[in-house]
């Protein structure tokens, strides 16, 4: 796909207009639809006729953001959920049972991490991470019942890159399905299934909205895993609130835009920070001293947004960094046109052991930025603050 071609079905994609030819996509607010007579409503149950019956099933809203994201991401179909986490699960119920093995890549957001290792291990699902970037530990890890395979990349907040075609390779060889999760580059900046993955989960709460205002989630891959994920989702319930769909479905017609000019600020951020007196090491998958700068430069169109650092002076300069900005929000959210700051150490990886920060590299020092809209040197201007100091 071109960047004329995702450019125009990022603007058109799903789109359909109700007998009021709004210019504008609808907002159907609607939890239930009406049927012209009880034959029509028991056709629609039995699934006879389609059409909408009870918005945990479908609404035309969801729909629309649902065919816009699978244009973008190049799959046959796709399915919204209520955030990340549930588009994960959802996924996981629906491919996964009982005794069977789920090989996921270490580094994973830490709340996918405690759905794999802490929840579904209840249930007989048994997870082994594996180091993210080590393609040799993903095949030795294979085993009889490994149906799954789930990787992060960029990972976060490391910005470690994996090889998406040798995993797909590996995934292939055992006959287990590959998913990415492509919150942090999206559609824009990196297709998963062109490379081989065969389907790929959003956390549409980050970039796809891209301005931080509502919780979503997707599944996109081949219909027949899709149809799947949507038989858990209408029985059990994660369903995405139109309204959250309505604002994704929107978000999506600047997606783009954002995530270039955003990662074009990120990579310059990256530069200067390379540059500045105590600091110890920076993190970009645009930098040349990123250990996997020419794969994400094959794989994805350019660094991304996300841009981690580490300072001299451990938890106590860190922090003192952080206190200083007088703009940029000190959160652990990201995805969003203002930027972010946040110390991993003590917010998103709080909550592991010092043993197990200190094997995923996440030091006292480490600060993550997620790169906004606003200037880059006013994002500079507001860590030099503290940097100098
Ligand atoms: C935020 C995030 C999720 C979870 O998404 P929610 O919408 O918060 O449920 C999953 N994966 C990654 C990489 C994320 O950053």
């Amino acid at each position: 796909m071109d960047e004329q071609e995702f450019d125009t079905l990022a603007v058109r994609a799903g789109t359909a207009r109700s007998q009021f030819n709004e210019h504008s996509e609808a907002l159907y607010l609607t939890s239930s639809f009406v049927f012209d007579s009880a034959a029509q409503a028991a056709a629609r149950f039995a699934g006879a006729e389609t059409g909408n019956v009870y918005a945990r099933f479908t609404n035309p809203t969801v729909t629309a953001m649902q065919e816009r994201l699978a244009a973008l991401e190049g799959a046959e179909s796709c399915v919204a959920t209520a955030s990340g986490m549930s588009a994960i699960l959802s996924l996981a119920m629906a491919t996964l049972q009982a005794g069977d093995h789920v090989l996921a890549s270490s580094g994973l957001f830490g709340a996918t991490q405690q759905l794999f290792g802490g929840i579904l291990s209840k249930f007989g699902i048994e997870t082994t991470f594996v180091p993210a970037t080590d393609i040799d530990a993903y095949r030795a890890a294979l085993r009889p019942r490994t149906r799954l395979c789930f990787i992060e990349t960029p990972s976060n907040p490391l910005t470690e890159v994996i090889d998406i075609a040798a995993v797909a390779e590996v995934a292939r060889s055992a006959g287990a399905l590959l998913a990415v999760d492509n919150c942090f580059c999206t559609p824009a900046l990196q297709r998963p299934l062109e490379l081989g993955a065969d389907v790929v989960v959003h956390s549409a709460t980050k970039y796809l909205d891209g301005q931080g205002r509502v919780l979503g989630g997707a599944v996109a891959g081949p219909k027949a895993v899709v149809d799947e994920v949507f038989k858990f989702l209408r029985t059990a319930g994660p369903s995405i609130s139109p309204f959250n769909a309505w604002v994704i479905l929107k978000g999506l017609e600047t997606l783009r835009i954002r995530m270039e000019a955003q990662s074009a600020s990120a990579l310059g951020l990256a530069r200067w920070l390379e540059a500045q007196p105590g600091v110890r090491r920076v993190f970009y998958p645009g930098l040349e001293s990123h250990p996997q700068h020419a794969l994400a430069m094959r794989q994805q169109k350019s660094g991304g947004a996300i841009v981690s650092f580490e300072v001299d002076g451990g938890r106590e300069r860190a922090w003192q960094v952080v206190d200083a900005t007088r703009m940029i929000s000190i959160t652990a959210n990201l995805g969003d046109t203002k930027t972010t700051i946040t110390h991993p150490a003590t917010t998103t990886h709080g909550r592991i052991s010092a043993e197990a920060r200190a094997a995923a590299g996440i030091e006292e020092g480490l600060l993550r930025i997620a790169v906004g809209l606003e200037a880059l040197e006013d994002i500079q201007a507001d860590l030099a603050r503290g940097l100098g100091g």
